[in-house]
């Protein structure tokens, strides 16, 4: 999977909508302190459907909300988008992800425009090897959650770098219906 284009809108301490062009190869993000680098991260995970707000760093999942400061009123959403190629079956075609939370609505997904189900995102990003949880997106501390994680939790991250992850979430997805 390639990602081409990262847009985020309202995202944490991205108030104004931001578009950062993703170019292939090696990308730096470089910033002092507080400036948002692992909130850009962050961003990726939450679009790729991330359901902890913990791990997002917050108490509740609106948390990622811009929330004001005392000369910017909060915001009653956040949006981040993805556009990225060869994810999961989808060959050359460019596919976007986008992810939308509102104030006491929750969150909303669309692919190329459509609506559609947390599980559909889940999906396509298992069959790419990555999303959410793919231990190619290392955020600050994780490095000692590896090294400290139980066995269980760290065959569970070795099975998602060989990419065979995708297989348990079609198994609990075929066994639900
Ligand atoms: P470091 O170099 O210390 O790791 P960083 O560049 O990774 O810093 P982040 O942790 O991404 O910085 O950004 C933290 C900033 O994001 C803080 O200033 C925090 O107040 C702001 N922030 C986080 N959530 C929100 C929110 N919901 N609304 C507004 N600002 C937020
Ligand atoms: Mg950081």
């Amino acid at each position: 999977m390639q990602i081409k284009r990262l847009r985020l809108s309202g995202f944490k301490s991205f108030v104004e909508p931001a578009d950062l062009r993703i170019e292939p190869g090696l990308t730096g993000v470089v910033g002092p302190n507080g400036c948002g680098k692992s909130n850009l991260l962050e961003a990726l995970r939450w679009a790729m459907g991330e359901n902890s707000a913990k791990s997002m760093r917050g108490s509740g999942m609106e948390d990622v909300i811009f929330a004001g400061t005392s000369r910017r009123p909060q915001r009653d959403f956040a949006e981040v988008s993805i556009l990225a190629e060869e994810v999961g079956g989808t060959d050359g075609d460019e596919v976007e992800i986008v992810r939308r939370i509102e104030r006491g609505a929750g969150s909303a997904y669309r692919i190329n425009g459509r609506d559609v189900r947390a599980k559909d995102v889940a999906l396509l990003f298992a069959d790419a090897a990555t999303g959410a949880h793919s231990p190619a997106l290392v955020s600050q501390g994780r490095i000692s959650a590896v090294i400290s994680a139980k066995p269980e939790q760290r065959r569970q991250m070795l099975e998602e770098a060989a990419g065979i992850a995708g297989l348990h979430v079609r198994r609990r997805d075929a066994e639900q219906r």
